[in-house]
Formats: C-alpha cells, sequence, structure tokens
C-alpha cells in the first residue's frame, strides 16, 4: 500500500516538475552542459577563446568613495550586466547548437526562443526588420489619410473633417506607431524593460482598436455613448497593463486576453462588413480572412530558415500588406460617410 502510494506521489512531482520546467524553460536551456557553460561564462567573461569586456563588473566595485548620489547609479550597471547575460547566452547557445548539429540533432528553443543568427547585435534580424515596415506602412497609412481629410475632401466651417471617426482613427495611428516601434526595440534586445513595453503597448492598441470596432460597426456617433461604451474597456486595460507590469508578466493569460479582444473585434467587422452595404466591404473581409489565418503562423511555430525566418518573422510580414489595405479601407470609409453626410445637408 505504502509503495504504490509512493510511485502516486513520484508520478505526481514528475508531472509537476515536468511542467513547470515547460512553463520555466525551453529544452536548450534546461540543457545541463548549456547552464554550465552560462555559469562559467558569467564567472570568467569567457565563452571558449572569446571574452565580453561587459562581463567585467565585478572588478570596479569602487563605488564606496564616491558621493551618493553617484553611488545611486545602477543604469549603466545594469546594461552592462544586461550586455553581458545576453552575450554568455548567445555564444553558449551557438557551441550548443553546434554540438547537436554534428550528432545529426535539430535546433531547440533557448529562453522561449528559437536560436537566431545576431545582425549588428540584432537578437532576430528579421522581425525587428519587418516590424520597422509595418512601423513605416502605418506611417503611411495614416500621412496618406490625414491629407484625404484635411486637403481632398470638403470641411466643415473649413476647418473640421465631417468624417466623425477622424479623431478616433488619428489616435489609432498614433498607438500602431508605438506599438510597431517598441515590436522593434524588442526584437532588437529581449530585456524585462523592452519586453514590457512591447507587450504593454500591444494590449494598449488591441484593447483601442477594440473599442473602436464598437464604435464604428455600432455607428456610435454621441460622444456620451461613446464614453460609456470605451469606459469599461479602458478600466480593464489599465488594470490589465498594471497586472503585467507590476504584479506578474503571466504569458498564458496575456495571450489569452489578447486572442480574446482580437477575435471580438474581428468578428464585429466580419458581421458588419456582411451586413451592411459598405462600398468597400470586400477590404474588411480580406484583412478579417487573411488576419485570421496569418494568426495560424503563431500558433504553428516552426524554427528558424537560415537562421533568421521562424513563423513569428513570418506573421509580422503578412501584416504588412494587411496594414496597407486596412489603412485605405479607412480612407475609404472617410470618403463614403463624406460624401453621405454631404448628401443629406442638400
Ligand atoms: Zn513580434
Amino acid at each position: 500500500m505504502l509503495k504504490m502510494l509512493d510511485g502516486w506521489v513520484c508520478a505526481f512531482l514528475l508531472v509537476l516538475y515536468c511542467s513547470v520546467e515547460v512553463i520555466d524553460a525551453s529544452a536548450g536551456d534546461a540543457d545541463p552542459r548549456y547552464r554550465v557553460c552560462i555559469t562559467q561564462c558569467q564567472e570568467t567573461g569567457c565563452v571558449a577563446q572569446r571574452c565580453f569586456p561587459n562581463c567585467k563588473f565585478s572588478s570596479d566595485g569602487e563605488f564606496i568613495d564616491r558621493p551618493w548620489y553617484m553611488q545611486q547609479e545602477p543604469l549603466y550597471l545594469q546594461w552592462k550586466k544586461w550586455d553581458c547575460q545576453s552575450d554568455c547566452r548567445y555564444y553558449c547557445m551557438l557551441d550548443r547548437e553546434k554540438e547537436r548539429e554534428s550528432h545529426n540533432l535539430g535546433p531547440v528553443k533557448y529562453h522561449g526562443k528559437w536560436p537566431f543568427r545576431r545582425i549588428y547585435g540584432m537578437q532576430e534580424p528579421a522581425s525587428v526588420a519587418f516590424s520597422a515596415l509595418n512601423l513605416a506602412m502605418h506611417f503611411h497609412g495614416w500621412v496618406s489619410f490625414f491629407i484625404l481629410i484635411y486637403y481632398k475632401l470638403p470641411l466643415k466651417d473649413g476647418k473640421k473633417a465631417y468624417y466623425e471617426y477622424a479623431g478616433l482613427w488619428h489616435m489609432y495611428g498614433l498607438l500602431s506607431l508605438n506599438s510597431w516601434f517598441w515590436s522593434a526595440v524588442f526584437h532588437s534586445r529581449d530585456v524585462d524593460i523592452t519586453e514590457k513595453l512591447d507587450y504593454s503597448s500591444a494590449v494598449v492598441l488591441l484593447g483601442y482598436s477594440l473599442i473602436l470596432a464598437i464604435l464604428r460597426t455600432f455607428s456610435i456617433r454621441d460622444e456620451a455613448t461613446r464614453v460609456m461604451v470605451a469606459a469599461p474597456l479602458i478600466a480593464f486595460v489599465t488594470t490589465h497593463v498594471m497586472y503585467i507590469n507590476f504584479y506578474l508578466l503571466d504569458y498564458g493569460w496575456n495571450m489569452i486576453v489578447c486572442v480574446v479582444m482580437a477575435m471580438a473585434q474581428l468578428s464585429m467587422w466580419a458581421v458588419w462588413a456582411g451586413v451592411s452595404n459598405h462600398p468597400s466591404r470586400w477590404k474588411l473581409w480580406l484583412v478579417v480572412i487573411s488576419g485570421g489565418l496569418a494568426m495560424l503562423l503563431e500558433i504553428y511555430d516552426f524554427p528558424p530558415y537560415e537562421e533568421l525566418f521562424d513563423a513569428h518573422a513570418l506573421w509580422h510580414v503578412t501584416t504588412i500588406p494587411l496594414t496597407y489595405i486596412w489603412w485605405s479601407f479607412i480612407r475609404d470609409d472617410a470618403e463614403f460617410r463624406t460624401s453621405n453626410l454631404l448628401k443629406k445637408a442638400k
């Protein structure tokens, strides 16, 4: 009886251990040889023949001589530690991957990420480049929307746009630029602060675009109703951002929040495209269907081709043309609403 119980306890602990390992580490950094390499690197500042100047922070401990305000200067040391840690992780990973390759083993993940080749110190150069292209695409879309509204379409009393959602889309443009900027930064250097900035801006953008989807698809033009719709969502997004920044960055929970907000707005646009007689509804269909398909890339996570292009980078590629179509829909909507309002006014 006791033996059986022991067996159960062992099995239970094993399952617990495995699930903790899955959450905590990837196959690559769970490897004891990789761990030994990291420990050695942080002590000696070297991996094989290669040494990193940033790992020599133990020698400058002469902080005591400085005045008190200089002692409180952890920022550059923090950067040095980050640099040391990422150099150690990178070169230990390259060593392990070379070894694995010589044994005909495929690549494994390290700290939740595939082994990428660094270019100009960027951790995931492909994702950085594609984030920058997304940023450029949003900038182009936003500028052309601005020009259309204020220079091409007629203005109310010569200064205000007829299109009731102009202000909302301007804000959307700003939040998109912000989000893609931090995405590019995060993919160049993955540390605690860049990760939180990227995740937070993405959540803010998703939450805001959900509000925008509700306001546009239900044609809510009254200011008081807009505030009533937005308030609970703003409260939720604010709480969630505070939670992931100051309490716990729970990837699973964050993923659920993002997927639910994304699915909600995609389905709202899809239903609206189906029931409204908007002249550009085919653009909505295109964005919703290809956006949904592209999300599969985030689920079918494959290792990087040529140590550069992985599923996540490809997902960032697909949003580039979608962004173009999306802003072109927004411009069409502005034209459509303006001409409707002018027709009514006559
Ligand atoms: Zn990304």
